[in-house]
Parts: C-alpha cells; structure tokens; sequence
C-alpha cells in the first residue's frame, strides 16, 4: 500500500508491515482498501474537509497510540490525529497519510472528592459534561456539544463559563501525552512543566494527548440562560448597548452575539423561522436567580422577536446551538479578529457584514472576554491572548460545493475588512483552511511566546512529525 510521508512522496508499505500493527494494536486498523471502510462516512465535521486517509488506527487506549505512533514515525508517514473531528481547516484527517483516530477513547472519570476529571481524548464535551453534572460540577468547555475536547482545548477553548472559570486549556491540570519518540509523558506543574505549559494552547504540536485532568467547578444542575432574539437590522443599535452593559457585567456572566438566520426549527415559534436574527446570549455561572436579574438588561436591548431566557439545565445550555452545526453537512471557513474597543465603526461593519452573508447558515458573531481569561498572564501558559476584551468569529458556512470559492473569499473579505478595527491576533482554532499561509497567524496568536514553544517542540517532536496542525516549527 503506498502512503504520504511528511516530505510530499509517497512511501511503499509492505504488507507485513501493515499486518504486524494491524495484530498490535487492541483497537482496530483500517486501510482505504477496506471496502467497509471506504462505504463509512468520512467521520469530520467540515464536509469540505473529509479527505481519507490511507491507513486509520483506531486506538483503544495508550497503548495503541504509542504502536501508532512508532509506526509513523518509523516510516515517514503523514500523520493526522483527530479527537473530536471538528477542526474547522482540515487537521482531523491527512490525504493518503495515516490518521490516528481517538473517537473510540472517550470515557470520563469524575473525582468529586479532589474536584476533579479524568477524560480521554476522544471525548466530546457532552461526554464530559453528563458525568460532571452527576456529582453538580462542571469544567469550562466549548459552546457545542459535539466538539471534541482535545483538539478544544489543547488549542485554549472559549466557553460558556469562561469569564468566571478560564479557558478550558487554564483548568488543565494534568495530561498524558505520547511523545513522538513514543515515549508517554505526564505533563503537570510538577513533571515536565515545559510540556505542561506548551499544551495549553500550543495545540497538538508536542505530542498526542491520551488524557487531559481537568479542575472542577460547582455548577447547576439549572443556571441562567439569557437568550433573546433581535431582528438582524436592529443589530448596530443592540450590539452598541450590548457593548456598553457587558464591560461592567461581573465575571460571573459570559455573554456574546450570533447572528444568523434562524432555521424554521420544532418548538421555535413562527416569527423567528428562517428569519434573519441577532440573538444576544448569556450564562451565569452561579445562583440562577441572582444570574436572571443581572442578566435582565440582555433583554432589553432593543424590542425582542422572542426570548427563550429562563433558568435550564446547565446540559441543556451546552447543548443548545447544536442544531446549527450538523456534522458531516456543513462547509465551513471561520475565521477571527480580536478586538481591544468595539467602536461604533467596528459595529457597523459587523453589522453590515451579518446583513450580507453568503448563506442563511453563516454566522458573524461577537464574544465578550474578560474575567478569569484576563487574570492569567500572557506567558503563563502558551495561549499567550490574555488581554482583548471582544472577539468576533465570521463563520462563513454553506452546503452546496458549487458555492466553496465564492463563500471563501466572502468570508476572506469579511475577515480584513473586520481587521482593520482588530488587533492583529486571531484565534487559531478557528483557522480557516489548513493550506492557506497560517504562519502570520500562528506568529500573531502565539506572540512572545512562539520561540519558547519553537524550543519545547524541538525537545519533544524534533522532526516535526506532529504538523498536520497550526505548526509550530522546531527551533533548538
Ligand atoms: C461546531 C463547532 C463549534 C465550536 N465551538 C467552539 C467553542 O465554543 N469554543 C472554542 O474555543 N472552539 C470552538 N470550536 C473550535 C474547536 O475548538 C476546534 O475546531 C477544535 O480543534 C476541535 O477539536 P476536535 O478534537 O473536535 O478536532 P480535531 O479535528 O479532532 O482536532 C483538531 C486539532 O487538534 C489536534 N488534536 C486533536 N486531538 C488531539 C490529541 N488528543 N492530541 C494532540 N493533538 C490533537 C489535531 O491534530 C488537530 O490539529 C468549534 C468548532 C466547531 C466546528
């Protein structure tokens, strides 16, 4: 069987070769030649992306991953690895390279006594979430329940709790890591505290995480839930509002804007079916009553289509824009701006820009960052973008392929046009395609940091044979 290699040939895989990790591994190999194989969906979440991959090892546990990991290694391959599948530019999968595959690794083991989480690296955050909420905690996590943790948070993860409790990748405090010389490594303060530091926020670039630990927080089981739709010509006037309240809201409340038209969804009332909509979100991570009336004023910024804010279960919330973000339909192109002042000028091209989308399921969305985001410092770990207080995500997405150059460049021109009022930094897990230059981004996202993580990548993959991500170039 030939397969990509990491310098753009193709490498010859003997069949022995093949069926000796086949009989390794406790998980399963699967080869494109497989015909059951190539009739199964190709299991990513941009539809744009679902390139397959030669040769798949569908890893049981650590033990596989290593096996997996040697065999790359060894022979030069292409090597992708996919927890959740959901990157947005492609990274879940290599053309005609090897994939290791997680999606089989998701158990969950809460440790209520010592607030803590064990998770392996094919959970998705639903996963996390329904064995967190059992024992009344909670860990940040991303704002759609079918996104993978790892690729989540090895590359920071916003979410719904993250002005009161951090950054997903912040409540790491432990993770299992298989090196690329095969070697598993436990990364916390105490061991390897270079590898520890590098991967919270550096992505998958030092190794193939088997499992994270994450901190605990109390939450629910109900918290307040602010959800109130705007129509989308109201959205210059309601995100300046907005804009104006959510500075001073304390850091229990995260809040942000999507816009998009809404789909002509069961249990939604008429006026908001396919309809175009600015819905202004928030959560309060606390008593939820106390949350309701300090995030009364999200509701009343402008004169409401519907609002849907009540007290929920904290599950519900997490599960809430899932209908948005079908698996395996949607192509997508995101990308981000921070921002450090959302000016009127910068609303109105937000505006204008959500006015004008190339399809009804792009969305243009601001977030508000502060709190325990802000509280830790640039270099403490390695997402070093700790002071913007907006982010806005233009996530162009469209169904028919006949549209993928012109949605493209739309969200391209949407992206610069947003930048000229941003700050230069972008998010890289929303990164838009995995070929175009991302250099610039990676410089701008990782900052002063990028040289000690150049370093620490040298020490732990110095063949970069992890780059089918936001790379990071070995540096010794
Ligand atoms: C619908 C949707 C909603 C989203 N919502 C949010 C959100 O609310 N907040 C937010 O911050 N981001 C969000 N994102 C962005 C998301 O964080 C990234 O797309 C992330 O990479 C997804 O992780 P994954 O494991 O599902 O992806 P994958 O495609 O499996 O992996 C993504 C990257 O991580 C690497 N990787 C994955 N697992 C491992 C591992 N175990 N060890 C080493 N490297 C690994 C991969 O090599 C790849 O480079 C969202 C994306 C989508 C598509």
């Amino acid at each position: 069987m030939d397969v990509a290699t990491r310098d753009g040939s193709q490498e010859h895989l003997p069949d022995a070769a093949v069926t000796e990790l086949m009989y390794r591994l406790r998980g399963s190999l699967v080869t494109a030649e497989d015909p059951a194989a190539a009739a199964e969906p190709c299991e990513v979440w941009n539809a744009m992306h679902a390139d397959r991959p030669a040769v798949s090892a569908r890893c049981s546990g650590t033990a596989d991953v290593v096996d997996a990991v040697n065999f790359a290694r060894d022979h030069g391959l292409l090597l992708a690895v996919r927890g959740g599948g959901h990157s947005v530019a492609g990274f879940s999968t290599a053309r005609d390279g090897m994939l290791v595959d997680l999606s089989a690794m998701r158990g969950v083991q809460v440790d209520p006594d010592r607030r803590l989480v064990r998770v392996q690296a094919g959970a998705l955050l639903g996963d996390v979430d329904r064995e967190t909420q059992a024992f009344g905690l909670a860990t940040p996590l991303g704002r759609v329940s079918e996104t993978g943790v790892a690729g989540l948070t090895l590359g920071g993860g916003y979410g719904h709790l993250q002005n009161r409790h951090g950054l997903s990748c912040d409540n790491v405090v432990a993770a299992q890591v298989v090196c690329a010389d095969g070697t598993i490594r436990t990364a916390s303060a105490g061991t390897h505290p270079d590898l520890y530091w590098a991967i919270r926020g550096g992505g998958g670039n030092f190794g193939i995480v088997t499992s994270f630990t994450f901190r605990l927080h109390p939450l629910g089981p109900v918290v307040a839930f602010a959800g109130t739709f705007y129509p989308l010509e109201d959205l210059a006037d309601v995100e300046r509002r907005w804009r104006d309240h959510v500075v001073s809201t304390p850091d229990a409340v995260t809040s942000f804007i999507v816009t998009m038209t809404f789909p002509a969804a069961p249990g939604m009332p008429d006026v908001v079916h396919d309809r175009p909509v600015a819905i202004v979100g928030g959560v309060y991570s606390g008593n939820p009553d106390e949350g309701m009336r300090v995030m009364q004023p999200l509701r009343e910024l402008g004169t409401p289509l519907f609002d849907m804010s009540q007290p929920m279960p904290y599950s519900v919330v997490q599960a809430a824009l899932d209908p948005i973000f079908p698996r395996r339909t949607l192509r997508a192109y995101w990308k981000s701006q921070y921002l450090d002042e959302l000016t009127d000028d910068a609303v109105d091209a937000i505006a204008g820009r959500a006015l004008d989308r190339p399809a009804p399921q792009t969305l243009v969305n601001t977030f508000h960052i502060g709190g325990a985001v802000h509280a830790v410092g640039p270099e403490e770990t390695a997402f070093a973008e700790r002071s913007s207080p907006f982010m806005v995500s233009v996530d162009t997405m469209w169904t028919d392929p006949a549209q993928d150059a012109s949605a493209i460049a739309w969200g391209r021109a949407a992206w610069e046009e947003l930048g000229k009022f941003g700050n230069g930094n972008v998010f890289l897990n929303f990164t838009g395609l995995a070929d175009e230059p991302v250099q610039a981004g990676v410089d701008s996202a990782f900052g002063r940091n990028l040289r000690r993580l150049g370093q620490i990548k040298a020490v732990y993959d110095p063949e970069n044979l992890f780059q089918v991500n936001n790379n990071i170039v070995p540096t010794p």
